[in-house]
């Protein structure tokens, strides 16, 4: 009989307590449980993470309290958890914190408890009622229940009036859960399974196969966009609900819409299984992830739709894991933990014996890489399920367009013709490029002088209506100057250059004066109801033309938009990052992907300055594959993922030559310590592509082998018994997608 309760404590102790048991406790504890414990002069609470007969430590306390219910955390996603601290080099309670809600880690049972009001069914002789207590009862009128503080309202009575109806027994009153669902209000309607084009028949069949043989296979679903790869979601998650299994489904954060959602639901959720999905996001309240968060547990939600986080959903007997768009870099936690859900999806997908679906247009190399090695099972969808017709993508030379302007233009001739056209037929168009702002930087052609960040080594992003220059990575603002600052020179020419989505905006209305023009990014949409509001604008066609930055470039389905164009394609291939090529394919590819989704053949313009760098050519083509072998040969030559997995440690300091110095001195005890990792590649230390970022100078020492376990394994240890000055800090990423 265990008496042992070893214990993961929500403070930074970094290391599991154990504390005795006290015998009321015993049977209402389990692995996974939420405790209250003492921590020296204080309390605090935890997460049982063993059970044990004994502990090797001397003079344990007690437990304090159990808290009530059912344990949050299941055996199998705290084994999860232990593997996430042990590969991403995190200490086991900051993982436990991102894996458990907020809301599900408080001291009581989080539930909404109101009264309600109940009618009594009346049997044998009629009671005399006032006619106020019959109009009271007549509110009812069918519904099993009312809250009491409502019916007070609606009734214009009081509380008091009701609890003597009680003495009566014409009415019951008592405290009921009322659960907070944030889809209550929207009608949904109900959709049924579409019949499969062989392609969708094909993925479906082998999908099911594996979950029948209830393998840990996972799957990359390489789908163009449009292809049908949700309906061969939605049809293998009703296979395994018909097994009794449960479902995840990851989508990138911002792709998280409410069209989304009701994809799910509208299949799923219908009369009594009406909670049967549930949804896990970042702008749900704590009250309602609580609530969101318990059905999934209790097993009423079968089926969990969320971003990243949703991965560590506590779904039993697991049977499909799907991670739509897997490419998504928003997949990657930039803070610690800094796991990533897609490979996360993988592993607890093997632990728990359940079948993987990775879904993209463009698969990340490291996917794709993982088909062609045998690891994943490719499954192929190279047509678009509707028969519309792939878009044509045309490259337009900005160089070209540069010398005939004399200057390079904001939009080409093509882009300029194609508006026009759209305009004219009532279509709409669609224009990305990925800068807010109005101009990238500030510039004295005078005296050479740029207007930089005090805190960050890049200079200010011109923000033309608020007359501001901001900074985008620490959000420095300040006034916008008219003349040069430079004492000596305080040349009134001063210029702008580079291009940010508030000039497109300015332009387009220059040019096409009588287009509905609306711009969507981070500046413009600073609540969620702006984002939902201008996406509603755009689809009922109050808006011709949509401006933005990435925001715009994903999932969305606008069947009247024939036109795209991409301002300046190169903007993303010059980025100090060895996936800069992979990226820009991927955004012009999954842009492209916007045009002609209806019965109108779709046109994209590409704007480049490079127009012949591979990424773009490969992408005009619409050749992911000729890519892929492309982009493998250069990550081959210099061991880059996918052929060999990486590993970041970043030193910050304010003092540029102690972080320097503690780099190297990193080094040195890194190359000692890691001599048995036979392949592995200790690059740097190097200032970080960003070297100065929020006040911080920062050096990186980048890690390359192909046995990252046995890597993490060895790092976390070592990293944790270097000493390093009080003012240098240093931070690892394993399996970075972020280098700067
Ligand atoms: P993807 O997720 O691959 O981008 P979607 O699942 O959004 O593609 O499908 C694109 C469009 O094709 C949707 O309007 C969808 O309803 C439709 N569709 C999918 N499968 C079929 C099918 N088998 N028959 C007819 N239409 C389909
Ligand atoms: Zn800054």
């Amino acid at each position: 009989m265990a008496v042992i309760a070893r214990v993961t404590v929500d403070a930074a102790v970094r290391k599991e307590l154990d504390y005795i048991i006290p015998p009321e406790w015993l049977d209402k504890i389990q692995v996974g449980s939420r405790v209250k414990v003492p921590l020296g002069s204080r309390e605090a609470l935890g997460v049982v993470t063993a059970l044990l007969d004994e502990s090797p430590h001397p003079n344990l306390k007690p437990i304090i309290k159990v808290v009530p219910g059912q344990a949050p955390l299941t055996p199998s996603v705290l084994n999860l958890a232990r593997w996430i601290s042990g590969y991403y080099c995190c200490p086991l309670e900051i993982v436990l914190k991102t894996v458990l809600p907020e809301a599900v880690r408080q001291e009581e049972e989080g539930w909404k408890e109101r009264l309600v009001v109940r009618p009594v069914a009346q049997v044998g002789e009629p009671l005399k009622l006032t006619p106020r207590q019959e109009s009271i009862l007549k509110l009812f009128d069918g519904k099993a229940e009312i809250p009491l503080q409502q019916l007070v309202r609606e009734a214009r009575t009081t509380a008091a009036s009701l609890r003597r109806m009680e003495e009566l027994h014409l009415v019951t009153i008592t405290a009921g859960v009322v659960e907070r669902d944030p889809y209550a209000h929207e009608t949904i309607v109900p959709t049924q399974s579409l019949g499969l084009n062989p392609a969708q028949d094909n993925a479906l069949a082998r999908i099911r196969e594996a979950l029948d043989a209830g393998e840990p296979k996972a799957f990359l679903l390489h789908g163009v966009t449009g292809s049908g790869k949700t309906e061969v979601y939605l049809q293998a998650i009703a296979h395994a609900l018909q097994q009794g299994k449960g479902a995840i489904v990851l989508v990138p954060e911002i792709s998280l819409t409410p069209q989304t959602v009701e994809r799910f639901k509208a299949r799923f959720s219908s009369g009594s299984t009406a909670t049967l999905v549930a949804v896990l996001h970042s702008h749900l309240s704590a009250g309602e992830r609580h609530d969101e968060w318990k059905k999934i547990r209790q097993g009423r939600a079968r089926i969990v739709i969320g971003a990243r986080s949703a991965v560590f959903a506590p779904v039993e007997s697991l049977g499909l894991v799907v991670v739509d768009e897997e490419h998504e870099y928003s997949y990657k936690q930039e803070e610690s933990p800094r796991y990533h859900a897609r490979d996360v999806a993988v592993y607890r997908a093997k632990l728990e014996n359940a079948v993987t679906v990775l879904g993209s247009a463009t698969p990340s190399l490291e996917s794709y890489y993982n088909a062609q090695i045998k690891k994943y099972s490719l499954l192929e969808m190279p047509s678009r399920a509707d028969h519309a017709k792939m878009p044509i993508i045309r490259v337009v030379d900005m160089r070209e367009e540069a010398r005939k302007a004399k200057g390079p233009p904001v939009f080409s001739l093509k882009l300029r013709e194609g508006i026009t056209a759209r305009l004219e037929k009532g279509e709409q168009t669609m224009l990305f490029l990925n800068r807010r702002g109005y101009a990238s930087s500030m510039q004295c052609p005078k005296c050479g002088y740029v207007a930089g960040c005090p805190n960050c080594s890049i200079s200010l992003t011109y923000h033309r209506k608020e007359q501001r220059l901001r900074c985008h990575i620490c959000g420095h603002a300040e006034k916008a100057p008219t003349e040069c600052p430079e004492a000596a020179c305080k040349n009134p020419a001063i210029r702008f250059s580079g291009l940010g989505t508030e000039r497109i905006e300015e332009t387009l209305q220059k040019l096409f004066p009588k287009a509905r023009v609306a711009r969507m990014d981070s500046d413009t949409l600073k609540r969620k109801e702006d984002y939902r509001r201008v996406l509603g604008d755009f689809k009922t066609g109050k808006i011709d033309i949509l401006v933005g930055t990435q925001m715009i470039a994903k999932g969305l389905h606008f069947p009247n938009v024939t036109l795209v164009g991409i301002i300046h394609a190169d903007l993303s291939l010059h980025m100090p990052d060895f996936r800069a090529s992979e990226r820009t394919f991927q955004l012009l590819t999954q842009v492209a992907g916007r045009a002609g989704r209806g019965d109108v053949e779709g046109e994209v313009v590409v704007q480049a300055f490079t127009p012949f760098a591979p990424a773009i050519q490969y992408a005009r083509r619409n050749d992911y594959a000729g890519f892929y072998d492309a982009e493998l040969e250069f990550r081959m030559q210099l061991m880059y993922p996918p052929l060999a997995r990486a590993a970041i440690i970043t030193l910050k300091s304010c003092h540029e030559e102690k972080v320097r110095f503690s780099a190297d001195y990193v080094k040195v005890e890194l190359e000692k310590g890691l001599k048995s990792i036979v392949d592995l590649v200790i690059a740097g230390p190097s200032p970080a592509p960003l070297i100065k970022a929020e006040t911080f100078f920062r050096y990186q020492i980048m890690l390359r082998t192909r046995n990252m376990s046995a890597l993490a394994k060895m790092l976390y240890p070592l990293i944790g018994a270097i000493k390093l000055p009080e003012d240098v800090s240093m931070v690892i990423d394993v399996d970075p997608v972020n280098l700067h």
